[in-house]
Order: C-alpha cells, then structure tokens, then sequence
C-alpha cells in the first residue's frame, strides 16, 4: 500500500500526525504499508512557490491512494488565483481524474446531540452522497460573461456526456452493494434536458444491479427529504452541483465538521482521502483540532482503494469505541464528557485499535 501523505496547512500537520499513529499500527500488525511525506497548497508555494510543486504531483502519482490534510490560510489570501493553496486541491483532483467524490454522513449514537436537528431524526444517521466530481455546470463550456441587450449578462452551460453519467451510475451501485443496497438517483428532470439524459443512463445501468433498489428524486425533494427523514437514504447519487450542495447539507446533518471523512477516486479506485473540513487557522497549533475526520479518511481508504473492509471497520470500530468511552476534542465536547487534545486522540484510537 503505497500511500501519498499531504498534510497541508492550519491543523493538516497535527491531524495527519494522528493519522500516520494509526497506520503506523497497522503496519505494525502487518499491513505492507509504505507512505511519502510531501508538501501542499500554502505549505507547497512557502516551499517552490507553488500550491502544487511537481515534486507533489509525482509523487501523488506513483502512489495507490493519498491522504490528504487541508489547506489554506490568511496569509495566502492576497496571492494570484493560481497560486492559491486551494488550487493544489483542485489540480490534484484534475490531474488524477477523480471523478467520483464520496462523503458519507455518519452520526454516531454518542453525537447525536451535536446535530440541530432534533435526536429521534439523526440518531444512527448513516447515508454516502456520490458527488460527479468533474463534470457538470462546473466544467461545461461555453461560459462567460457579454453584453446583451445593452446589459451584462452571465452564462454557464450545464452538460454531461452519456459515458459520464455511467461511471458515476456504477460507482453508485457498486456503493450501494456493498452497504444497504438501495441508491437514490437524484436529479431535476422535470425541468432540465441534461437530467432527463442522466434519468435514462441511470435506469441503464441499473440492469446490471438488479439486487440494488433504485429510486429517482428531484433534487429540491431530495433537499427538503434530508432534514425531514434523513434515515429514508442509503446511497444519493448525483451531479457536480447538486452533490456540492446536498454533501454540505447532509453533513450538516451531524453537526460535527471535525468527524467526517470524504474519499475522491478514480476509475480504478485511486483515490484521494481528506477530511471535509477545512485548515481551520483560527486552531491551527493550539493542538486542540479533532483529527477523528482524518482518521476515518484513512479507514475510507483501507475500504475503498485497498478493498480491506476488515481493516476500515477496525478503525471505525476504534474510533466508535473511543467515543463510547466519553472522550471528546472540543469541537465535540458535551457535559460529563472528558475532554481531550488531538495528541490524546490519536493516542486513544491507536489504543483502542490494539484490542480490536
Ligand atoms: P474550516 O473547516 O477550516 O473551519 C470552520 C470551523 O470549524 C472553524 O471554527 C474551525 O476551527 C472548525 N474546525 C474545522 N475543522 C476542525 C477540526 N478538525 N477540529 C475542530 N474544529 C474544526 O473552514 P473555514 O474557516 O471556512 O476555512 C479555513 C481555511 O480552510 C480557508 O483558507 C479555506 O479556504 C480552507 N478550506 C480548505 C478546505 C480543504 O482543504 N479541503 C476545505 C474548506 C476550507
């Protein structure tokens, strides 16, 4: 397992640290893991001024999956676009063709409290938005800005091409094989020619999965059945723009941004694993950021790219276990609970994992 670790800016060094804890357990109960260390987004321009040095991209390349920090912070806001930390996410994900982006939204019995929808709604929430990562509204072209009738006018185009849309279809079934076996295709075809094209392909490929259940929703449905019964969803599969913004609201949905993990791959499972939040400046060096999104990042990994569902439980079972025994970083501290720094975290979970 050759994996490509970018820690990033902010918090992304002392939540990867947690992480590299955990893998290094595992290497020592066997796992062939192997890891390159290298730098990214502000970290990558302070060191070949660069958000994404070729040094990185290199060595993202020749790995088997990639474990992913965060970047950005205040002090490269003033840079040119291109230089931006953000830019080296956003390359990264172009230049390995990562096309389908996963983001589950799991809210633990312990946490239920944290979420600001009432507890008998979200408790044991488990749902995995599939997000088409490179396609869309997005990336359609032509866009721009003209002039029209004496006024400015601006203009994107939404597409997809019919081999798009049965990528995503695929990964969304073979997702939904391998948990509840039910997908959610959503999309807004009562009004849009691109979603009437993505409702068909869809339906095709589901011949080739008749043991998953497939349903389609509008996605203004889709958006209000979210808080109103979030438990009714297993898979969600969707375009660029609806999965951009449904993901958010699903992981709203636990109310803990320091607890979920998100996985982008490509057609053959290479794939790039990062918290969803961000480098959270205001934290960052204080050694108080919850590192558990980064963690269950790697647990995604063992799962998606290694195809070691064995070791992904193992990992979110330790993390389950660490929870249950009353251990929170503040982000998801309550009363009666102790509380803890990201070190002690990480400590706690490679602890609970040598007995699982
Ligand atoms: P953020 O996710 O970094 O932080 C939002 C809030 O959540 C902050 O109060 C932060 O302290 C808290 N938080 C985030 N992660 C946490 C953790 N692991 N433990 C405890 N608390 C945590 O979002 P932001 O403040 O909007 O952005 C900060 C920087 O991060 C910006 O430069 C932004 O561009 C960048 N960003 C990067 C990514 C990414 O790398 N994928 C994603 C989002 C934002």
């Amino acid at each position: 397992m050759k994996i490509a670790l970018l820690a990033g800016d902010g918090i992304g060094s002392e939540i990867m640290a947690q992480a590299i804890k955990v893998l290094e357990a595992l290497r020592s109960d066997g796992l062939r893991i192997e890891t390159e260390a290298a730098a990214v987004g502000g970290a990558g321009y302070d060191a070949a001024r660069d958000p994404l040095p070729e040094g990185t991209l290199s060595i993202a390349r020749a790995a088997d999956a990639i474990l992913f920090g965060a970047v950005g912070g205040p002090q490269y806001d003033t840079l040119p676009r291109a230089m931006r930390p953000e830019q080296g996410l956003l390359r990264l994900r172009k230049e390995l063709s990562l096309f389908a982006n996963l983001r589950p939204a799991v809210l633990y019995p312990e946490l239920a409290s944290a979420s600001s929808l009432k507890p008998e709604i979200v408790a044991g929430l488990d749902i995995m938005i599939l997000r088409e990562l490179t396609g869309d509204i997005y990336f359609g072209q032509p866009r721009g800005r003209r002039e029209t009738e004496g006024e400015r006018e601006g203009f994107d185009t939404m597409k997809y091409r019919e081999s798009e849309i049965r990528r995503i279809a695929r990964v969304g079934f073979d997702t939904a094989m391998k948990r509840g076996r039910r997908l959610c295709s959503v999309d807004k075809a009562n009004v849009l020619d691109t979603s009437i094209l993505w409702r068909e392909v869809v339906n095709e490929v589901a011949r080739d999965f008749p043991q998953v259940e497939l349903s389609h929703m509008y996605v203004d449905n889709a958006a209000m059945q979210l808080v109103r019964a979030p438990r009714q969803f297993d898979v969600i599969v969707t375009g660029n723009m609806f999965g951009d913004i449904l993901s958010d609201e699903a992981s709203m949905l636990t109310g803990s941004i320091g607890m979920l993990p998100s996985a982008s791959l490509d057609a053959a499972n290479k794939g790039m694993y990062e918290p969803i939040h961000g480098s959270a400046p205001d934290i960052a060096g204080k050694g108080v950021a919850n590192p558990l999104a980064t963690i269950l990042s790697a647990a995604m990994m063992m799962r998606h790219t290694f195809d070691r569902a064995d070791v992904a439980d193992r990992i979110e079972g330790a993390v389950r276990q660490v929870l249950g025994q009353g251990l929170r970083t503040s982000d998801i501290w309550q009363d009666g609970m102790r509380r803890i720094g990201t070190v002690e975290m990480g400590d706690a979970v490679v602890s609970a994992l040598a007995h699982r």
